[in-house]
């Protein structure tokens, strides 16, 4: 059997390209280089296996996303039209206040895109002449919380192996914990959710 393979000549056969891809320039479709006079075979760098992704849209070699501005900004209508078919197209007073204390867009470069007002929204939008968009996104508050279990679970491992088992009152500590956070300020978090795309021209 290894008498066979030594000396069997290795032909490597270009690739086929599917749609959306393209043989690879560099190694001509194979997926391998040979160097002459080194004499051997190394896996090409310019491709994975002889074929090159290209974009749909411009049809250029990608690797994931294509970095185009005219193909990010297609995918970007893309996700966003998608993610409005799943929403609840509002005005700002229709949206229920927990969702809307915050507000999100992706054209807000200040604040990682949250922000409170429309209003303010607007005049960034007209200072930095950014198109006002039709939606900004609800969003959803992330409280402080404490959860007494864990605290008491992680306060017992250098205990001895039953102190858990033995721990009583551990809803009044919860208690405690809630009043607590409640009477904390300033914590709050917001987490944009999609839910809600939030009409920018309504009151
Ligand atoms: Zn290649
Ligand atoms: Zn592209």
């Amino acid at each position: 059997m290894l008498e066979k393979l030594i000396g069997q000549k290795i032909e490597l056969l270009p690739k086929v390209p599917k749609d959306n891809e393209r043989l690879c320039d560099i190694c001509g479709g194979t997926g391998w280089l040979y160097e002459k006079g080194r004499g051997f075979i190394e896996t090409c760098h310019n491709c994975y296996n002889g074929v090159l992704q290209l974009c749909e849209i411009c049809h250029e070699p990608v690797r994931g996303m294509c970095m185009n501005e005219g193909c990010r900004n297609h995918w970007e209508t893309e996700r966003e039209n998608r993610l409005l078919s799943k929403a609840v197209i509002s005005s700002y007073k229709d949206v229920p206040n927990e969702h809307k204390e915050m507000m999100y867009s992706d054209d807000y470069q200040y604040n990682e895109g949250y922000f409170m007002e429309i209003e303010n929204f607007i005049e960034y939008c007209n200072d930095e002449d950014i198109p006002l968009p039709e939606y900004v996104w609800s969003t959803q508050k992330i409280p402080l919380s404490l959860d007494a279990s864990s605290i008491i679970e992680s306060a017992c491992e250098e205990l001895h192996e039953d102190a858990y088992e033995n721990i009583t009152k551990e809803d009044e500590l919860q208690e405690f914990l809630d009043d607590w956070c409640n009477q904390q300020s300033g914590v709050d978090s917001y987490s944009v959710n999609y839910k809600y795309a939030i009409r920018v021209d309504s009151k």
